[in-house]
């Protein structure tokens, strides 16, 4: 377990990581703006359907960063090992070659990995997956974040009137929480509503 998590731990997953959060936070901003278009407070299945759409659509201007997630292994690929060749050191482990590869050695006598020019990095179909399963990992942690950050922000407002007086003829409004847009109201008559903004 510990070692399998270890193993995890790789400059590539750490970047692909990241980039997960980025996009998931892409997707939470998104969900929080759409999820206040159909006027309504409280979780409906109508909005929250609109909303993650919408994430999801704001994803799509993104496909053309297909090979992003691979850039640690383009760049230790095409960069870095190619440069470590040229200079006679090994491609695995930066041990200096000079000297050895003229006396017809195949291996790095440091680490063991053969002496050969590094094969360029290849898209494969590989990339693509990875790049899908990134985007609905986003996809599902920004919005079901973004419908509980409205949601509890409804929920609070509505402990805030309730902790009030709400017997006095009074209004109560507020801007919602960012990224969301719009007020949250309630009135004596007509009690709680919402209006997008003016
Ligand atoms: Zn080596």
């Amino acid at each position: 377990m510990l070692r399998s998590l270890a193993m995890f731990f790789t400059r590539g997953n750490l970047f692909r990581s990241l980039l997960m959060l980025i996009l998931a936070a892409h997707v939470f901003y998104m969900y929080c703006l759409a999820r206040t278009w159909g006027g309504e407070i409280g979780f409906h299945a109508g909005q929250t359907v609109i909303a993650a759409g919408f994430g999801l659509i704001m994803l799509v201007p993104l496909l053309w960063a297909v090979t992003v997630p691979d850039w640690p292994e383009i760049y230790t690929r095409n960069i870095r090992d190619r440069r470590r060749y040229q200079r006679s050191r090994c491609t695995a482990c930066d041990y200096d070659l000079r000297g050895i590869k003229e006396t017809g050695e195949t291996i790095c006598a440091e680490c063991g990995t053969p002496i050969a020019e590094p094969v360029p990095y290849q898209f494969t179909f590989g990339i693509f997956k990875k790049f899908i399963l990134i985007n609905l990992l986003a996809w599902i942690i920004g919005a079901s974040s973004g419908e509980m950050w409205v949601f509890t922000d409804e929920v609070a407002f509505q402990r805030e009137v309730f902790e009030a007086n709400t017997n006095e003829e009074k209004a109560y409004f507020r801007e919602r929480r960012w990224p969301a847009v719009g007020s949250l109201y309630w009135t004596k008559s007509l009690g709680f509503y919402t209006r997008s903004s003016e």
